[in-house]
C-alpha cells in the first residue's frame, strides 16, 4: 500500500481495497503513516464517501485494532445506547445508571467531545477521581458488580478509533457519514453488547443537519451492526437548540444529577424515558407500557440515582457530589446574558446551536487541538426554548468562565446565537422517528 496513490484513489472518487483499507488504518496505528496523510484521506472520505466493501473494512480495521470484550459470563441481554453527538448531549450519564437499575446490563464505551459536540468521557472527568481508563478485566469486573460501567476507547479497545477521533476532532473531518457510522459501530460491536440504541441527532447542532442525512446514518450503522449479530434501534431526535439547559462537563454532571433526582428540564426527562423504553425493548420486555412505566417509576424512586452513585464509587470516583454539587468544578465568574433594547416583547424563533457548541469550546469546554486539556468548570446555562416568550431585560443564559475578560467577550457572542422575531413560533418536537 502506497500511502500517495491510497489517497490519491479516494480523492479521485475511486474505492480502495478492503486489504489497502486495513494495511492503511494498520500503519497509523504503528506510526508509520504520518497524521496528515491519514488527515488527507479523512478529508477524502469526508467529499466522496465510501463504498459498501470499504466501509465494512474501515469498520473491522478500527474493530481489529484492539480485542473484542467477551461479556458472554456477565448474565442478562447487556444493551447501551450511543448518541451521534450533540450539544448540551448527558443522556447517557442519566440513562446508563437508570436502565442498568431496571436490571439490565448496560456496557458502555463512550467517547471525547467531538467538533463542537460535547462528550461523555469529559463529562464525567469533571467527577474528581472518576477513572474512565479501565482495562478490559475491571470493565468486566465493574459491570457484573454494579450492572454499569463506563470507560472510553483503550489501547484494548478499538485504539484506531481514538487515535482518529482525535484527528477528526481538530481536522474538520466529522461530518461523514461513513466515519461516524464506523467509529460508532466499531466501539459497539468490540464492547460485546448485544443490543444498541442509537440516539440520531438532527439539526443546526448536530452533525446530521437534516431528517434525510440523519436516517441514512442510523440505517447505515443499523445495517453494519447487524453484520456483527448486533440489533440496533435509532431514535431520530430534535438538536436544533441545546437539549437541557447545561452545557460544559461539570454543568452537565450537575444537571444529569438533577434528572436523576426527578428534577432538571423536562426535554431531557422526555428522551432519557424514551431512550430507556427503546433499551429494555431491546433487552426482551415485551410490552412498550410496561418497559416505559418501568423506566419511569425507576427514575421517580430514586433507585436510578442510586445505582450512579454506586458507578462513581465503583470507578474510584468522589460519590459525595451527588449530594453536593459543590464538589464538582465551579467556575469564577457568571456572567449573565440579558436581552437588552429592541423589540420589548418577542419570541425565540431560532438558535444557532452549532454556535453556541463552538462558544463553549473556546471557552473552553471542548479541545481546538489534540493536546488542549478541558478546563471542566466552564460553559453555559441557557433559559429558553425555541417557541418561548422574551421580554426585554431578561436573562437569556449564563456563561460560566474562568477567565473574566475572555467570559465578557462570549457573552456578547452568545447574545447573538438566538434570533428573536415578533411572530409566535411552534415549539420543535423532541422525538422525530423510531427506526428499528
Ligand atoms: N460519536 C462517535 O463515537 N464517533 C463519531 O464519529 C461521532 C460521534
Amino acid at each position: 500500500m502506497n500511502p500517495y496513490d491510497f489517497i490519491h484513489k479516494k480523492k479521485s472518487g475511486n474505492a480502495n481495497s478492503p486489504e489497502s483499507i486495513k494495511k492503511f488504518v494498520a500503519a497509523y496505528m504503528n506510526d508509520t503513516l504520518a497524521a496528515y496523510q491519514m488527515s488527507a484521506w479523512l478529508m477524502a472520505v469526508c467529499f466522496n464517501g465510501l463504498s459498501d466493501d470499504e466501509l465494512f473494512a474501515y469498520t473491522e480495521a478500527l474493530i481489529e485494532s484492539g480485542s473484542r470484550f467477551d461479556l458472554s459470563a456477565i448474565e442478562g441481554v447487556k444493551v447501551d445506547k450511543h448518541s451521534t453527538g450533540g450539544v448540551g448531549d448527558k443522556v447517557s450519564l442519566v440513562l446508563a445508571p437508570l436502565v442498568a437499575a431496571c436490571g439490565t446490563p448496560v456496557p458502555m464505551i463512550s467517547g471525547r467531545g467531538l467538533g463542537h459536540t460535547g462528550g461523555t468521557l469529559d463529562k464525567l472527568a469533571a467527577i474528581p477521581g472518576f477513572r474512565t481508563n479501565l482495562t478490559a478485566n475491571e470493565f468486566k469486573q465493574f459491570l457484573e458488580k454494579t450492572g454499569l460501567a463506563m470507560m472510553g476507547q483503550s489501547s484494548d479497545l478499538c485504539p484506531a478509533d481514538g487515535k482518529i477521533y482525535a484527528l477528526r476532532d481538530v481536522t474538520a473531518t466529522v461530518e461523514s457519514i461513513p466515519l461516524i457510522a464506523a467509529s460508532i459501530s466499531a466501539k459497539k460491536i468490540a464492547e460485546g453488547t448485544n443490543g444498541l440504541v442509537l440516539d440520531t441527532k438532527l439539526g443546526n447542532g448536530a452533525f446530521m443537519t437534516n431528517q434525510k442525512q440523519a436516517e441514512k446514518l442510523a440505517r447505515t450503522i443499523i445495517s453494519i451492526t447487524k453484520k456483527f449479530n448486533l440489533k440496533t434501534t435509532a431514535v431520530l431526535s430534535n438538536m436544533n437548540q441545546p437539549l437541557g439547559e447545561k452545557i460544559g462537563n461539570s454543568l452537565e454532571i450537575q444537571e444529569a444529577i438533577d434528572c436523576l433526582k426527578g428534577q432538571g428540564p423536562n426535554d431531557l426527562r422526555k428522551l432519557v424515558l424514551k431512550l430507556a423504553k427503546e433499551m429494555l425493548l431491546l433487552a426482551g420486555w415485551e410490552n412498550q407500557d410496561k418497559a416505559y412505566a418501568k423506566a419511569k417509576e425507576t427514575l421517580d424512586s430514586g433507585n436510578a440515582l442510586d445505582k450512579f452513585r454506586q458507578m462513581i464509587q465503583t470507578q474510584g470516583g468522589e460519590a459525595a457530589v451527588v449530594e453536593n454539587l459543590s464538589l464538582l468544578p465551579q467556575a469564577s465568574y457568571k456572567i449573565p446574558v440579558k436581552l437588552s433594547g429592541g423589540i420589548p416583547k418577542g419570541f425565540l424563533n431560532g438558535i444557532d446551536t452549532y454556535r453556541i457548541g463552538m462558544l463553549a469550546v473556546e471557552l473552553g469546554a471542548g479541545r481546538k487541538t489534540t493536546d488542549d486539556v478541558i478546563d471542566t468548570a466552564v460553559g453555559f446555562e441557557i433559559f429558553k426554548k425555541i417557541g418561548d416568550t422574551l421580554r426585554q431585560g431578561e436573562t437569556l443564559a449564563i456563561v460560566h468562565a474562568n477567565n473574566k475578560s475572555k467570559g465578557l467577550v462570549i457573552a456578547e457572542e452568545l447574545l447573538q446565537c438566538f434570533s428573536i422575531g415578533t411572530e409566535d413560533r411552534e415549539p420543535l418536537p423532541l422525538i422525530i422517528k423510531t427506526i428499528y
